[in-house]
């Protein structure tokens, strides 16, 4: 691998702990060549909502490694997320936070924490399409994707076998979203298979997020869908006892990017006591990544070797327990005269090799057959059995009603008068043959044609469409989940 990396500083303690990092980097003969970018507040400040200047693009995009110091987002709702755009432009798809305790070092209620958090970087609701459909509601989708969960729940398995890990968790909220994280954990169960030495559940994300903060160290790898991952790798580096520590990789198929998980602490910048661990950490696990697990192997073995000789940082600072309350510079030093040492009381560390993600999406050949229509109609003064009566006149013989929802719940036919209604209705059609008084009859294929039509005489009727899903099978299971009641 080519072994020139990009780095940007960041903004606040960005260049202090960059430049303890980079300074360990050397002093252990990693052979690394420093491309220096500018991206953060500076850049945010110049009138570029995106944080990130043309030209950064070019040298990120030209090395395979990218580590980045933290940034500070200014105030103002202009400004754009700097990490989600560069994730998702360079398809860094998997986020990978270990977070471990180094107790008793380090103040935790967890002294035998070691769990690794494989997030999905680039789907789900981060993929940021939302709507404000009607005066009532607003919407945000939820995109989930075959391939997206694939590599990511892939990668948790390779990852878990290259790091010497026993057990993979996957937490989803399947017994709700039955279509997405049904898909999620379906995938999980048939590319486990794959690993038989590997120990497997699936949990879900409520349960599961409440275990993780009472027990973790039931936990070895998990692997989660975004927003589940953002909360639970928070919750897990937090439990650690210091967000201080913790670095974390975002890994993708040409570039990755590894950081620490803290911001840019404005509150201490520039006074020399920043804690430089995590983003150390981050830079062991793009050693790791580079194909140079020794080197990781050598600095964080020195580094755990400092923690337990008590020369800590302020924020992990304890009477009694430490011996010297040092800088950020001092940390660094300390790290360096103790390359070539193990630590005694703490585990010391066996890097692996990176993670060998050999990824070849293969599109499932299914047979789509579309067999109905959601309209969302906006209304704000109808009943449903009104709606529902103007829909029967308006679209008779060309497709038949099923049923109305209001926020997923059945309102039509028998709904209860008791269900809270917005001004959002989502109307469900099927084919003209189906009989929709008889709850056993399935969805059966309809032409096209049949929708466009419907949605031109619903038109003419006055009620207004705001959105059109089509419903389809897949080799005839259904693609959708049935409305609460239907
Ligand atoms: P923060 O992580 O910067 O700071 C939270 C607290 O932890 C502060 O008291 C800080 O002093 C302390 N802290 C953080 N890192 C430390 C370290 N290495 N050593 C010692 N103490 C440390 O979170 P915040 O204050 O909410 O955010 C500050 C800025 O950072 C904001 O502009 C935010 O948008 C940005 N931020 C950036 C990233 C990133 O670049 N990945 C992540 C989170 C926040």
């Amino acid at each position: 691998m080519n072994s020139t990396i990009t780095v940007a500083k960041g903004d606040g303690i960005g260049p202090e702990i960059t430049d303890a990092v980079l300074r360990i980097l050397d002093a252990a003969q990693c052979g690394l060549s420093y491309d220096f970018i500018e991206v953060g507040e500076k850049v945010y400040l110049s009138g570029n909502s995106s944080g990130i200047p043309a030209e950064a693009w070019a040298t990120l995009r030209r090395n395979p490694v990218f580590l980045k110091g933290p940034i500070t987002t200014p105030q103002g709702s202009g400004y754009k997320s700097l990490n989600v755009t560069i994730r998702k432009t360079l398809g860094l798809f998997a986020n990978v936070r270990p977070c471990r305790s180094y107790h008793p070092f380090v103040r935790t209620m967890h002294p035998d924490m070691d769990v690794v958090v494989v997030r999905e970087n680039e789907e789900d609701l981060y993929a940021g399409i939302e709507h404000r459909q009607t005066t009532d509601v607003f919407q945000c989708l939820k995109v989930v994707s075959l391939p997206g969960t694939e590599k990511i729940i892939r990668y948790a398995f390779e990852y878990a076998r290259a790091n010497g890990r026993s057990k993979v968790t996957c937490l989803v909220k399947d017994n709700i979203m039955k279509v997405t994280d049904g898909m999620f954990a379906d995938m999980f169960r048939r590319v486990g298979k794959e690993y038989p030495t590997i120990a497997q559940e699936t949990q879900i994300i409520d349960i599961g997020t409440a275990r993780v903060a009472t027990q973790p160290n039931r936990y070895d790898v998990i692997v989660t869908l975004n927003l589940y991952g953002d909360i639970i790798s928070d919750v897990t580096a937090e439990l650690t006892g210091s967000v201080g520590m913790a670095g974390s990789a975002n890994i993708g198929d040409r570039i990755s990017m590894f950081e620490a998980i803290h911001g840019s602490a404005p509150d201490i910048a520039g006074k020399g006591l920043a804690n430089p661990s995590a983003m150390l950490n981050a830079a062991c696990m793009m050693l790791v990544h580079m194909g140079m697990p020794a080197k990781a192997e050598l600095i964080q073995n020195a580094w755990l070797a400092t923690l337990e000789d008590g020369l800590h940082t302020g924020d992990v600072f304890q009477e009694g327990l430490s011996k010297r309350r040092v800088g950020t510079v001092e940390f660094a030093d300390a790290v360096v005269e103790r390359l070539g040492r193990k630590p005694t009381r703490l585990k010391s560390v066996e890097m692996k090799s990176g993670t060998d993600l050999k990824f070849a999406y293969r599109r499932p050949v299914v047979k789509r057959e579309l067999c109905g229509v959601d309209f969302f109609v906006c209304d704000a003064e109808t009943t449903a059995d009104a709606l529902a009566a103007r829909l029967d006149r308006a679209t008779d013989g060309v497709i038949k009603l099923k049923l109305i929802t209001n926020r997923g719940v059945k309102v039509w036919p028998e709904g209860f008068p008791e269900t809270f209604c917005t001004d959002h209705w989502r109307c469900r059609f099927v084919g003209p043959t189906v009989d929709v008084n008889d709850a056993r009859a399935t969805y059966t294929p309809i032409e096209p044609t049949r929708i466009v039509e419907a949605l031109r005489l619903v038109g003419e009727a006055g009620i207004e469409v705001v959105k059109t899903e089509n419903l389809y099978l897949f080799d005839g299971v259904r693609g959708f989940s049935l409305g609460q009641g239907e």
